[in-house]
């Protein structure tokens, strides 16, 4: 499987689309499609279905997947959207290497 070099929990700034420049939490991540849900970016409204619990249906607006190309870390240690590099830490474990400042994100 390809990994993502972001994560469910990282936070992320948008870089294109109508959404572009704002920042969220990545609350999914589709590894198999390339792609995240972001908090609060790229809303989508929807239509749901009548359900017992909301017996009038309607609309509602849910965030819609984003191409991991579209959006960008930001290291959680220098707060700037980065590219990520990988390596291999001192425990034997895969790393996230912030390229701005250097310090291990994972
Ligand atoms: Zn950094």
């Amino acid at each position: 499987m390809n990994s993502m070099k972001i994560k469910k929990g990282d936070t992320v700034v948008v870089l294109t689309g109508k959404d572009k420049g704002k920042q969220g939490e990545v609350k999914k991540s589709i590894p198999k499609a390339q792609r995240v849900v972001v908090e609060k970016v790229n809303m989508v409204k929807k239509a749901m279905r009548p359900t017992q619990a909301n017996p009038q249906g309607g609309i509602s607006s849910i965030e819609a997947p984003l191409h991991v190309s579209n959006v960008m870390l930001v290291c959680p240690e220098c707060k700037q959207p980065t590219r990520v590099s990988k390596r291999v830490n001192e425990a034997g474990k895969k790393v996230r290497v912030c390229k701005k400042c250097g310090k291990d994100i994972d």
